[in-house]
């Protein structure tokens, strides 16, 4: 796709900073106006400035992964979290997604483990049980002395779908609670803030 402008179809960007807006572009947040003010910016920095930026986008692609136990990013095979011998080993908050356990671990109320789903069920999206990490963590929670699993699923519909079908699963094994949220129907876990997230994992209650 080139950029033209719409009334007379001209081309206003010489080829390589149309690419590189377009790039930009496709960040989530990135706008048109704000893809051409960052291209813009990155021309005028130094070549050493932005050598460094490509190369940490490429090393960051390059060596972070998934966690093996808990599936939250590492660049080791085992995460920081999940290597820490001070944190509670018999309880498991489990999440949709990583940023979600960025979020729970500003509030410096939780010390016990995590395991990232990878997202919700959403059949609309051709997401089921299987396209998440739901079976690992019901071996981690079967194999291992669990005392309680925490669900912290962003309250939306699917989210709640997740959150039954995770906590049916795992009912077996342990005790099950979920967050309480004081959050309204659709609101998302990682724009919460730090004080109402403090106060949801306080308040949570037996599923
Ligand atoms: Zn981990």
């Amino acid at each position: 796709m080139e950029i033209y402008s719409h009334r007379r179809r001209l081309k206003v960007y010489t080829r390589p900073l149309a690419r590189l807006i377009e790039q930009l572009q496709r960040l989530p947040g990135i706008g048109p106006k704000t893809a051409q003010r960052l291209a813009l910016h990155i021309l005028k920095r130094p070549d050493t400035e932005i050598q460094a930026l490509a190369q940490s986008l490429i090393e960051a692609k390059q060596q972070v992964g998934l966690c093996q136990v808990c599936f939250h990013l590492s660049a080791e095979p085992v995460c920081e979290i999940c290597r820490n011998p001070t944190r509670d080993n018999e309880t498991i908050c489990v999440v949709a997604d990583s940023r979600d356990v960025i979020a729970l671990e500003k509030t410096r109320e939780y010390r016990g483990k995590y395991h990232v789903l990878g997202g919700v069920i959403s059949p609309m999206d051709g997401i089921g049980p299987e396209q998440l990490s739901i079976q690992p963590l019901v071996q981690r929670v079967s194999g291992q002395q669990i005392k309680e699993v925490i669900l912290a699923i962003s309250p939306s519909v699917e989210g709640e779908t997740t959150t039954l079908y995770v906590g049916r699963s795992l009912k077996l094994f342990t005790k099950v609670t979920r967050i309480a949220f004081g959050l309204p129907m659709g609101a998302d876990l990682e724009y919460a803030d730090e004080m109402t997230l403090a106060r949801a994992l306080e308040g949570r209650r037996e599923l």
